[in-house]
């Protein structure tokens, strides 16, 4: 049974993400979380590595965007070097961002990959669009005080996963 609170599949990481795979199926756009998918929360550069991800992604053909219930000064400062549009304050799971990231991307929710390291923010915002979810493991345990909490729920949620 679908799930609104499920991800489609988990991933280690995004590096361990199929991209190719994914372009098969017919998806043309990555939308993606940034504290701890993308980096360590609140690190203020992309590593070598995601650099490299991302300039794969877009050579496949992908349109890519951030998006992130971080601030302005945070995302934009992160975003801007890699040219990579970013919507900030984006208050996930809620709808108005997500749509406004459709439009700027000409694409359809369905088109559209949703990648991030929550429940509550990143899989539900994504699966109530209609996007293709994919949740990776946070990639380190420092996070926002009120993001502490919400994993107790996701505990209780998502029993299968795998990390
Ligand atoms: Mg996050």
């Amino acid at each position: 049974m679908f799930d609104v609170l499920r991800p489609r599949v988990f991933a280690s990481s995004i590096y361990h993400i199929d991209v190719s795979g994914l372009w098969d199926a017919g998806y043309r756009a990555v939308l993606t979380d940034l504290d701890n998918t993308l980096v360590e929360w609140n690190s203020p550069t992309a590593t070598p590595q995601l650099v490299a991800w991302l300039e794969q992604l877009r050579e496949r053909g992908f349109q890519v965007a951030i998006i992130s219930n971080n601030k302005e000064s945070r995302v934009v400062s992160f975003a801007r070097p890699l040219g990579i549009p970013a919507f900030y304050a984006a208050r996930k799971p809620k709808r108005a961002a997500f749509l406004r990231a459709l439009e700027m991307m000409s694409v359809k929710a369905k088109e559209t990959v949703m990648i991030g390291d929550q429940v509550f923010t990143d899989i539900l915002g994504g699966n109530r669009m209609g996007m293709y979810t994919i949740m990776v493991q946070p990639i380190h345990r420092r996070e926002a005080g009120g993001t502490r909490l919400m994993r107790l729920f996701e505990r209780v949620v998502l029993r299968e996963k795998p990390w």
